[in-house]
């Protein structure tokens, strides 16, 4: 039986739980299906944390540094809702763009709102949290040389071209 391994395509679903509360998962019970190795690593940790297993059920918990991160106080920032975009919709769990001090863009999610003070999150989504994935498995199977030269999957799942 196959495992999981770079470049093997990998066919699986998943539930991601936080603090015991559904927080993110495959769409609506369907598989995805990802190149390993090569798919972006969303959501965290969780295609590292596959590697060697083989199809079955599984469950696995990652310490945040396996994961989102450390959550790091310093991006928890403090703005004004005048700087926001006047028609915006500031709100608790609402993410906006913009750049940090060096220009980067950033993305930043909206913690508390009290009167005209904007609290905001620059941190990963998940950061500091550990992350509970439990799920199955459905195939592993080797990537064509063809799939691996492109970086993406071709056929069930994938890129049809
Ligand atoms: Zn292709």
């Amino acid at each position: 039986m196959t495992e999981v391994h770079r470049n093997t395509v990998v066919r699986f679903e998943y539930v991601l739980r936080i603090d015991g509360e559904k927080a993110d998962s495959s769409p609506d019970g369907e598989p995805v299906t990802v190149l390993c190795g090569h798919a972006p690593s969303r959501p965290p940790g969780l295609e590292a944390a596959l590697l060697g297993r083989p199809p079955g059920y599984f469950r696995i918990v990652l310490p945040p540094e396996r994961a989102a991160g450390a959550h790091d106080p310093l991006k928890v920032t403090t703005a004004s809702r005048g700087e926001f975009p006047a028609d915006a919709r500031v709100e608790v769990g609402e993410s906006f763009y913009a750049t940090d001090e060096g220009g980067i863009p950033v993305t930043v999610r909206v913690v508390a709102v009290e009167g005209d003070r904007v609290t905001v999150d620059s941190n990963p989504e998940f950061a500091g949290k550990p992350l509970e994935y439990e799920g199955t498995i459905h195939s592993v199977r080797e990537a064509t040389p063809e799939e691996v030269d492109h970086g993406h999957v071709h056929g069930e799942g994938g890129v049809e071209h």
